[in-house]
């Protein structure tokens, strides 16, 4: 099977290469983030991937295009629901990957966001399979968060850089702020007191 694999990054990429290995799939990894911000996270994320791709021997492209403002345009109609930003930024990445796999006689498209523990999972299968029929080409499902623990092990020992937050700006903000996480807490605390009175 001629299967292409986006890659969100390259700590992210070493399970699902390795399982898709081991059941006989030569992937090609396809490096497509406009999600990445600022430049020089993005910069350092494509380098990491291109590192994972020559030290694994697989074949790699990269859409080298920083799209800061197109995805501002996007997301900022969206922020304000987690789910709503992130369901757009999935959709993006997902779409031009089936139909990137669809105009070069791939038979079907995967991606490494199916083996993070926090992004929202079963959304991403259903954007994943809309797309694939949208473009005609198979979508390849696997749940590689199974192999997370591994995932982390290869990664290090590959010495890779291990980003500690999502990519955008916002979940930058999220990952720092200690006002937002302060916010944050105590809007989780009102929903449980809520809760516990209903
Ligand atoms: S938090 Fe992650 S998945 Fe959500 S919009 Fe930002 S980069 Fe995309």
């Amino acid at each position: 099977m001629k299967l292409l694999m986006h890659m969100c990054c390259g700590p992210c990429s070493c399970y699902p290469l390795k399982k898709l290995r081991t059941d006989g799939i030569e992937p090609t990894g396809y490096f497509f983030n406009p999600n990445i911000h600022p430049y020089k996270e993005w910069e350092e994320r494509l380098q990491n991937a291109r590192k994972f791709a020559e030290l694994s021997e697989m074949d790699f492209i990269a859409d080298e295009a920083y799209s800061l403002r197109d995805f501002l345009k996007k997301a900022l109609p969206a922020e304000g629901m987690r789910k709503g930003r992130c369901q757009m930024c999935y959709a993006w990445r997902l779409e031009q990957t089936a139909k990137y796999a669809s105009e070069h006689a791939f038979d079907a498209f995967t991606s490494t966001l199916f083996y993070s523990i926090y992004q929202q999972h079963e959304l991403m299968r259903a954007v994943a399979e809309d797309f694939a029929a949208s473009y005609g080409v198979s979508f390849y499902y696997e749940d590689f968060r199974i192999g997370w623990q591994d995932g982390i092990d290869l990664s290090k020992e590959m010495d890779l850089y291990r980003q500690s937050y999502c990519g955008c700006v916002f979940s930058e903000e999220e990952r720092y702020s200690r006002s937002l996480r302060k916010l944050q807490r105590k809007e989780n605390k009102e929903k449980k007191r809520l809760r516990l009175m209903a």
